[in-house]
């Protein structure tokens, strides 16, 4: 890690990307409108941004289907694609930095992070499915007989993707680095308060081979953009990654037009089961990560803390230490561990959801919004226990630093609690016991279940939701069950 004056002088000399790359190029919103993006850490606004809307996801649409119907990469052997995306993959480490500052400035997320997790954890990905996408063999089905019958997969066409901002660079290469290996093309709409590293990423998509027209990059406003692009009659395939209300919108936008595929990605509301013959210490500290990390703007986030009655007092006084141990402060810092809320209004929610939780719960660490270097959107780590069931704050997604303890009497009840929740997207029990961990992993209605760890998590296994934390998966070979149709050739001879 560099020092504070490094960042904060490469910050300053950043060049921006702030147009829409449509078919290989930067271009103007087709309106000249504009909007602006705002560092939360400081309130001062960092650039302005062209506002794409429906000409534009028109224009951006039209250059993929051409790309994808004139075959120039989807016709590209794997191996071809492969080559390409290795090289995107180098030439994002090369420009590591670059894409860390831009994430950190536009939403908030310390250095630390950035450069350690988000910026390297793109290129692996692109590297990763790069790799596998040369791996995976069609098959031929056993039908005997003068026939041969093969199962093939191909490309859809045009993928439409919708991110949000908590990871901005890599929700975007969740959707990108398999859409592209699998050979379709793509048009992509990065959040409206994190636009900054998905432009500069197309360019780099292009310098290292990408045709023209394959990957397009329109920045703008949900319920513009994102609509748009959720309703077109020309998009085969809808990737979302984002909040569970907006997710439903897609299905709609589908059903009402062109009936496109839809694969969501959307809220949570993780439980952290602690049993009493656990290694609380370690349960403490990744619980602490499990909540804090990201300033607990992920989706996957440990927000509910479960804990045997009798290691309650221990693990909330456990956890009010490590709460507090963590100090909000200036991103750009690299001893910054937790920064400010993606924007002001985002802060506001949050804050909404303390002053719930100091009415019907007790208060253990933090609770308060803070005003820093001139923004206020920052959040103290903040611990609540005795939290009632039916409590905001146990069963609404905060999307903020802010853990709810409840306690449970045995396994049965742990389970039921756990389980009481719209949403199904992680879980984690700590255990020393196998067959407990087994049991209450098998019972648990969750995509990801970490035991003795939270939030596990790599290219190799598939990430996503049950229930309302939405369907399909991101990462591990399983995610090109998305962006690929199985297409049957039967040849009689
Ligand atoms: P959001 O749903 O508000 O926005 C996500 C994206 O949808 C943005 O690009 C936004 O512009 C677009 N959008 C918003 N309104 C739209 C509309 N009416 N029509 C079309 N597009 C629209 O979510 P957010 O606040 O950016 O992100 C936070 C949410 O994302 C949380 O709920 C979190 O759990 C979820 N998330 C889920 C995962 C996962 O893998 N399950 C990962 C990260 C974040």
């Amino acid at each position: 890690m560099q020092t504070l004056s490094h960042y904060t002088s490469r910050a300053a000399a950043l060049n921006f990307r702030t147009e829409a790359w449509i078919d290989g190029r930067y271009v103007p919103a087709a309106s000249g409108a504009r909007f602006e993006t705002v560092n939360p850490a400081t309130a001062e606004v960092l650039t302005d941004v062209a506002r794409g809307g429906a000409e534009d996801i028109d224009r951006a649409v039209a250059a993929a289907r051409r790309a994808f119907d004139d075959r120039r990469w989807a016709g590209k052997t794997p191996g071809e694609r492969k080559e390409v995306l290795l090289r995107l993959a180098t030439l994002l480490r090369e420009n590591l930095e670059e894409f860390a500052l831009l994430d950190t400035l536009d939403m908030g997320k310390p250095i630390w992070e950035t450069v350690n997790v988000d910026a390297p954890g793109s290129a692996h990905f692109f590297q990763w499915h790069a790799e596998a996408i040369d791996k995976l063999y069609d098959e031929v089905a056993p039908t005997g007989g003068r026939d041969l019958a093969l199962i093939r997969r191909v490309p859809l066409g045009v993928v439409g993707a919708v991110v949000p901002w908590n990871f901005p660079l890599d929700m975007a290469t969740w959707k990108l680095a398999p859409a592209l290996a699998a050979g379709n093309s793509v048009v992509l709409k990065p959040a409206e308060q994190s636009p900054l590293s998905a432009l500069r990423l197309a360019e780099l998509a292009a310098e290292a081979g990408l045709p023209d027209g394959v990957l397009n990059v329109v920045p703008g406003f949900g319920e513009d953009a994102g609509q748009a692009l959720g309703r077109h009659p020309d998009v085969d395939c809808l990737v979302f990654t984002g909040s569970t209300e907006v997710g439903k919108m897609f299905q709609r936008y589908a059903g009402e037009s062109n009936m496109k595929q839809v694969w969501l990605e959307t809220g949570g509301k993780s439980p952290n089961l602690i049993f009493a013959d656990a290694d609380l210490e370690a349960a403490a500290d990744k619980a602490a990560f499990g909540i804090f990390f990201n300033q607990g703007e992920v989706c996957s986030a440990n927000s509910r803390m479960l804990v045997h009655e009798s290691i309650a007092e221990e693990m909330i006084a456990r956890m009010k230490t490590r709460a507090e141990a963590i100090v909000p402060g200036n991103p750009l810092d690299p001893e910054t561990k937790m920064g400010a809320m993606v924007d002001a209004r985002h802060a506001e929610r949050v804050a909404g959801f303390l002053a719930s939780g100091k009415q019907d719960s007790r208060l253990i660490a933090g609770g308060e919004r803070l005003t820093l270097g001139g923004s206020d959107a920052f959040i103290q780590p903040t611990v609540f226990a005795d939290v009632p069931r039916d409590a905001r704050i146990a069963r609404e997604e905060i999307f903020g630093p802010v853990l709810a303890i409840q306690t449970f009497k045995d396994d049965a009840e742990a389970i039921a609690i756990a389980n009481d929740s719209v949403y199904g997207l992680a879980a984690s029990v700590w255990t020393r016991d196998l067959s407990r961990a087994m049991a209450v992993s098998d019972a648990l209605v969750a995509g990801t279940v970490s035991v003795n760890t939270v939030d596990a998590l790599s290219a190799m296994t598939p990430f996503g939701g049950m229930k309302q934390s939405g369907f399909g998966r991101d990462l591990s070979i399983h995610s090109f069950d998305k962006y690929s149709a199985l297409k049957t050739v039967w040849i009689s001879y």
